[in-house]
């Protein structure tokens, strides 16, 4: 081993530490930016000593359209990512993730290809068989292809539908589930066969196979199983990623793939609980749909009861204990500034203030999360779904923001798109408050009765505006 690849090693080494110490910083908001930041850098690191042990190590032979290829493909992608992450809408986050989903996977995929083609020719040259390869590097090869090839085409589709280029709602055919079923038997079986009979023929058909079964897994998906799909494709990308770290001989993307894939694959499952759907009855069988069509009546039907933010601003005034409810219409609305001022104002007169955040609010794992933090809410305050259920019956006003299917008491009746689904207990609450700008629907398309609650008083406004009005009623109190 040379110098240089000696303090590439090393280098790695400290780089998959920072990717850990990242992870770990990342389980509370307070210290979450800090976390991406240190992991980020190590990755950045780890790029440029790649990039040097290929400029100055003797043993790799980069011609000069190879390092336009490097040094541009690195530049155009650092450009293009950097750009749309920061363009980026809070509320397109999703989509965004998905793509990069996509590019991950697909990117991993890609690394398969070279490698075996270049073993091809190397065994061509010296008049070998190609069942010399290695079967561990066949086996490493096939899995990446499929699973990156999956990743790939499942994550554009779920990016589409988050997006709404395709439709939100399950899309399924005639034999739609025989032929997701033969694509799946079709992948699996090309990589034994690449094993058995390595070639081209079963390469081409494994990315056919596992492109297609992509698109079949995602297509059927709809309402409230989206963000499990995320999570799971985020997790196939760090999975596809440490295999092709296993197909090229790399310790830094097993590491790094290896986390990934960890880590998503316990969000994953810990969304899934939290929705009450099995992992595996998303991907092969439930597609998250109930019996109930999208926008079908749920035992809805009672009155609506408007109110204005001067009477909403008296309830809160007069209350000793307030649990904010944020939703997506609050990320929409980029409400999350009024809403950590209002929780500090009635904080101020000595009200009890709870943030409830439940676990698929939004259109992102951890979206309520990541805003509320940004309104610099003390995180004493954010209560995850198990912590706050319990607070509801002793609460004065839950003032739901922008949520309808978190909230929603259909998703504790059998035969609806989001039953069995875990809600925030805000109709427990003795009275409640619900800002939206119609009775429009949620997510997953149905009515919600909360708003047809006695309880309730339904402030009709875009939730920035609404916040705002209540805002500048309740300082009137205050004066
Ligand atoms: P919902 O999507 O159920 O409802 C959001 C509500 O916000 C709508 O009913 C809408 O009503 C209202 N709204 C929209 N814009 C505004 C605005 N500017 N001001 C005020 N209100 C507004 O949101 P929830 O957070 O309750 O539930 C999330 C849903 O999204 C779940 O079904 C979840 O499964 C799904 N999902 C979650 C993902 C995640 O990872 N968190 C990813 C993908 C999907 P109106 O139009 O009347 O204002």
């Amino acid at each position: 081993m040379t110098a240089l690849e000696a303090t590439v090693g090393i280098i790695y080494l400290v780089a998959a530490t920072t990717f850990v110490l990242g992870l770990h910083l990342m389980r509370s908001p307070a210290t979450a930016r800090r976390g991406n930041l240190l992991s980020a850098s190590g990755m950045a690191t780890a790029i440029l000593a790649t990039v040097a042990l290929v400029a100055f190590d003797d043993s790799f032979h980069v011609t000069a359209w190879g390092w336009v290829a490097l040094v541009g493909g690195t530049a155009l992608g650092g450009v293009a990512g950097a750009v749309s992450a920061r363009r980026v809408k809070m509320t397109a986050m999703p989509q965004l993730v998905s793509l990069f989903n996509a590019v991950g996977g697909g990117a991993a995929a890609i690394i398969a290809f070279p490698e075996l083609m270049h073993r091809f020719e190397e065994l061509d040259l010296l008049g070998g068989a190609y069942t010399n390869i290695a079967t561990s590097v066949l086996i490493f090869v096939g899995l990446d292809l499929l699973i990156g090839s999956i990743t790939f085409s499942g994550s554009l589709i779920a990016a589409g539908k988050l997006q709404g280029w395709i439709s939100g709602a399950p899309i399924t055919f005639l034999g739609s589930r025989v032929l997701t079923l033969v694509a799946a038997a079709t992948g699996v079986g090309s990589v034994i066969w690449l094993i058995a009979a390595p070639g081209m023929l079963p390469l081409i058909v494994l990315t056919i196979a596992a492109l297609a079964f992509g698109i079949f897994m995602v297509l059927p998906i709809g309402g409230a199983d989206m963000p499990v799909v995320v999570s799971l494709l985020n997790a196939f990308t760090g999975l596809a990623v440490a295999m092709s770290g296993f197909v090229v001989g790399s310790d830094i993307l097993i590491v790094a793939g290896g986390l990934v894939g960890a880590s998503g694959t316990i969000l994953t499952k810990l969304m899934a609980d939290a929705m009450n759907r099995s992992v595996l009855s998303i991907m092969v069988g439930g597609f998250g749909t109930g019996d109930a069509p999208a926008g079908a009546a749920v035992a809805s039907g009672g009155e609506v009861t408007r109110t204005d933010a001067d009477d909403v601003a008296l309830r809160l005034a007069y209350a000793s204990k307030v649990i904010i409810v944020p939703g997506y219409g609050l990320a929409a609305a980029q409400a999350q500034r009024e809403a950590g001022e209002l929780g500090k104002a009635l904080t101020e007169r000595g009200i009890t203030v709870f943030y409830a955040i439940h676990p698929v609010a939004g259109r992102m794992p951890g979206h309520m999360n990541v805003l509320l933090a940004e309104a610099d809410v003390p995180y004493p305050q954010l209560l995850e779904m198990d912590d706050v259920n319990p607070e509801f019956s002793t609460c004065d006003v839950a003032l739901v923001v922008g949520a309808n299917d978190v909230t929603n008491p259909a998703a504790r009746r059998a035969g609806n798109a989001i039953s069995g689904m875990p809600i925030l207990d805000v109709d427990k609450a003795r009275s409640i408050v619900v800002i939206k700008r119609s009775m429009g629907h949620g997510y997953a398309g149905l009515d919600n009765e909360l708003y047809t609650d006695p309880k309730t008083g339904m402030l009709f406004a875009d939730a920035k505006k609404g916040l705002g009005q209540i805002l500048a009623a309740l300082k009137e109190y205050a004066a």
